[in-house]
């Protein structure tokens, strides 16, 4: 080992799911929209002039943050523009989580949660869910250096009511409580509304799931003015210009499309009803999903069994060997077709593989 390797961060980095470019293959595993980006962003892509790519963009994101402040019916100064909700969550961790009691949130959650902790030397503490993956809200009523907590959770897909987010918020006035809500266009209730009641609340969202922009890397974050300047003296403390000029255009497309952006949501949400019935059929149980996935498991096969056995017939869901959830594949909503595709790889399987038992 050379001298200076004892001076090397060490960190246990996150492992993102496989992203396989195999023709024909159908991918459902990494929670990406099926659907391709409103038609308005297209659009600015062709117009975009290459000029202006001779200049720096716009530190602020001031024409992203101004489109998502008109739709969602929040102050600008309220609201923080990142590269995909990972740089939003991570900045966010680095600005909040600085005390000495460890930060909490699920044992079964998002797992780059365990990673940005280690990575800033933050202490932290799993809670585990319940059996049914409920989290178990009086968990929380302890003291801490912060909350996050996915709403839905992944990979659960399991949602938590607002009153329940609402309670932890109450109980815990002295630290930030930040809410994941990556997936929560898909049937989850946001925690904006909590907005103007909680001062230490952070709802942080994204454009690479329901918006379909997962390559663009657009996240963001509404909460108190004081905490989205404290996010943002951090941010310029490390890189002012994180957003590219062409995505913070493209963002506010996206944004302002919100006829699209619902058009498409209530695509998936029918695909996922009727998925879940043909699971069902299969054998399958999974909790109540409101995201674009659900976790299923089987009730004779072995997850790992079927994970293996789809990706032979060039279809990808995700597979997590982690106590409790080693049994449940993760399976991202597709394309109708891909569905069908996808429930009859299954039927064959199951078939092939209860005959072999
Ligand atoms: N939060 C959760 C719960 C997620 O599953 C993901 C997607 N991997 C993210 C945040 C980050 O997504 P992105 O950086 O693409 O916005």
């Amino acid at each position: 080992m050379n001298q200076w390797e004892q001076y090397f961060r060490k960190v246990v980095p996150y492992v993102p799911g496989e992203q396989p470019s195999v023709p024909g293959m159908i991918k459902l595993n990494t929670n990406e929209n099926p659907y391709p980006p409103s038609p308005k962003v297209k659009k600015a892509m062709e117009e975009l002039d290459m000029d202006k790519l001779r200049l720096y963009p716009d530190p602020t994101s001031h024409a992203l943050a101004e489109a998502l402040s008109t739709v969602y019916g929040v102050n600008k100064e309220q609201i923080f523009v990142g590269v995909g909700s990972d740089d939003v969550l991570g900045t966010a961790f680095l600005t909040f989580f600085n005390a000495e009691e460890p930060i909490l949130f699920p044992d079964i959650t998002y797992s780059f949660y365990e990673v940005w902790a280690g990575l800033y030397r933050i202490p932290y503490v799993t809670l585990p869910l319940l059996e049914d993956f409920s989290v178990r809200k009086e968990d929380y009523y302890r003291k801490n250096g912060g909350i996050i907590i996915a709403n839905p959770n992944a990979p659960t897909s399991l949602n938590m009511d607002l009153e329940a987010i609402r309670d932890i918020l109450l109980n815990n006035k002295e630290s930030i409580v930040i809410v994941d809500e990556a997936y929560v266009d898909f049937g989850g209730e946001s925690a904006l509304s909590l907005l103007a009641e909680f001062e230490n609340l952070l709802v942080v969202q994204t454009f690479s799931k329901s918006y379909s922009m997962a390559g663009i890397r657009i996240g963001y974050a509404f909460g108190a003015p004081s905490l989205i300047k404290a996010m943002n003296d951090v941010k310029y403390s490390y890189n002012s210009y994180t957003m590219n000029l062409p995505s913070l255009w493209y963002g506010a497309e996206a944004v302002n499309d919100q006829a699209y952006h619902n058009k498409m949501l209530a695509k998936i949400i029918s695909t996922r009803t009727w998925v879940i019935e043909e699971l069902k059929k299969l054998g399958f149980t999974m909790p109540d999903s409101k995201a674009n996935f659900l976790f299923a498991t089987h009730k004779e096969i072995p997850a790992e069994k079927i994970f293996l056995a789809l990706r032979e017939k060039n279809i990808y869901v995700r597979y997590f060997n982690k106590p409790r959830i080693n049994n449940y594949l993760r399976i991202t909503i597709g394309t109708d077709k891909e569905m069908e595709t996808l429930m009859s790889a299954l039927a064959e399987i199951l078939k092939v593989t209860s005959l072999t038992n």
